[in-house]
């Protein structure tokens, strides 16, 4: 079989302990042998990190921006024990929140579902994708304790010196306070990424925030959200059969429920911290759980959502075996890829993509999966192999399907 040709290549970033064992074995098994693959290389390993004094990080970074769509193996992102274990000259920042700066993206995370792997909701029957807006609100709120008597306010003092003042309250004895923000134009890439993620993958968008109480902070959320429909997306929408719809949070959560999913649920950042969690577990696994970070410009990063899977790779080290599961490591690169093939009208590529995913899909309802996955299908009498038998088994799948 001649190899799929490619035109533009894609960033490819390197990463950490077995999310790096598997990539490589991914590439060797599942990419090289069918695809003449052209990427440029960034190796955001953490001794690499380290060397370059974390500069390769932001070069993969403009590296996206310059070509478009990128692929990331999950990295460690240091604490004080890698800090000894790596020897490192600083506490490197997480590679993530660098890219995410950069790029000023939201992230989607969408399950990955398969027979035999069974929602604990019985009722979703497609994947729900959160999209989460990474900027502000708690995550950058500054807080005090008070400690008795006294009158709390908020007051901005505007460049020429003029103050607009609001009482939070007067307090009687001991509280707490916080105060948050976030900004208009951070909302509005939040809004376009997400109407743009929906349009591309012709699913309905849900947004939900609680503007009945707060009229002013998620209103403006809401706001926002609706005017940018109006004037830029309406149309696109219905041409595309799909539709935007806002909620208040309480009824999100509770249509959620009893949802079939197959939409995106846009959140605040709290929001979707909170329930990403939820959905990814009640879908079953994190390892079967993707992650796009998609800029306002249309730049996209594709990742795993787990992170090294460190355990298993000191198992490996000692030279026991593994049972990792790759599969989310694979839709980073199948996604990559097909967005690679839509971008430069190589059908081919896309359709490879498609191929390789159904080939990790027909192999675990084929009843051969990895042990995480063993543990909770309801298949019965799953085969469970090691890290590297699962990857040839997807292999020998994806053979017969090309
Ligand atoms: P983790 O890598 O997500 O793994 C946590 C546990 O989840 C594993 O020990 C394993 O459970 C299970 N698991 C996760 N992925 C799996 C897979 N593909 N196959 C099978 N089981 C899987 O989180 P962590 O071990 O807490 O973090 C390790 C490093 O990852 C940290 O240094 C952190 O900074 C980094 N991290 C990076 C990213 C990223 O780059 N996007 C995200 C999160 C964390 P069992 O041990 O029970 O088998
Ligand atoms: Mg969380």
């Amino acid at each position: 079989m001649e190899k799929i040709n490619m035109t533009t290549p894609l960033v490819e970033m390197d990463g950490d302990e077995m999310t790096r064992i598997l990539w490589k074995m991914i590439k060797d098994e599942l990419i090289c042998p069918f695809v003449d693959l052209k990427t440029e290389y960034y190796d955001l390993g953490l001794e690499h990190r380290n060397e370059t004094d974390d500069q390769v990080t932001f070069d993969s970074a403009s590296a996206t921006k310059k070509y478009g769509v990128a692929v990331k193996c999950a990295t460690i992102t240091p604490n004080a024990a890698r800090m000894t274990e790596y020897n490192l000259k600083q506490m490197w920042k997480s590679p993530n929140g660098t890219i995410r700066a950069i790029l000023d993206g939201t992230v989607f995370r969408a399950p990955i579902t398969v027979k035999g792997i069974e929602p604990c909701v019985r009722n979703w029957k497609k994947p729900i994708t959160i999209a989460r807006h990474a900027y502000g609100d708690v995550y950058k709120a500054s807080e005090m304790k008070i400690p008795g008597p006294g009158k709390c306010e908020l007051v901005y003092t505007g460049e020429d010196g003029r103050e607009t003042r609001e009482l939070i309250h007067e307090f009687a004895g001991a509280g707490i306070v916080q105060g948050q923000h976030n900004l208009n134009e951070s909302i509005e890439s939040f809004a376009r990424s997400c109407f743009n993620f929906a349009l591309d993958t012709k699913q309905d968008l849900w947004f939900a925030t609680k503007d009945t109480i707060s009229k002013k902070y998620d209103h403006t959320f809401k706001d926002i959200f609706q005017d940018i429909y109006d004037k830029e997306y309406d149309e696109k929408f219905k041409a595309a059969g799909i539709e935007y719809f806002y909620t208040l949070i309480d009824d999100a959560v509770a249509r959620i429920m009893k949802a079939e999913g197959g939409f995106i649920w846009a959140c605040k950042n709290y929001d979707g911290d909170v329930m990403s969690d939820m959905v990814s577990s009640a879908f079953g696994s994190l390892a079967m759980m993707t992650s796009v970070l998609v800029s306002p410009e249309g730049y996209y990063e594709y990742e795993a959502a787990h992170g090294t899977v460190q355990r298993h790779y000191y198992k490996h080290l000692k030279g026991e075996e593994t049972s990792t599961n790759s599969v989310a490591t694979i839709f980073a690169w199948t996604g990559a890829l097909r967005k690679r093939g839509e971008l430069d009208s190589l059908p081919e590529l896309s359709a490879f993509a498609d191929k390789l995913e159904q080939a990790c899909l027909s192999t675990i309802e084929s009843g051969k999966m990895t042990k995480d996955l063993a543990l909770i299908t309801t298949l019965e009498h799953p085969t469970v192999l090691n890290s590297e038998g699962f990857i040839k088994a997807i292999r020998e799948t994806l053979e017969g399907l090309l």
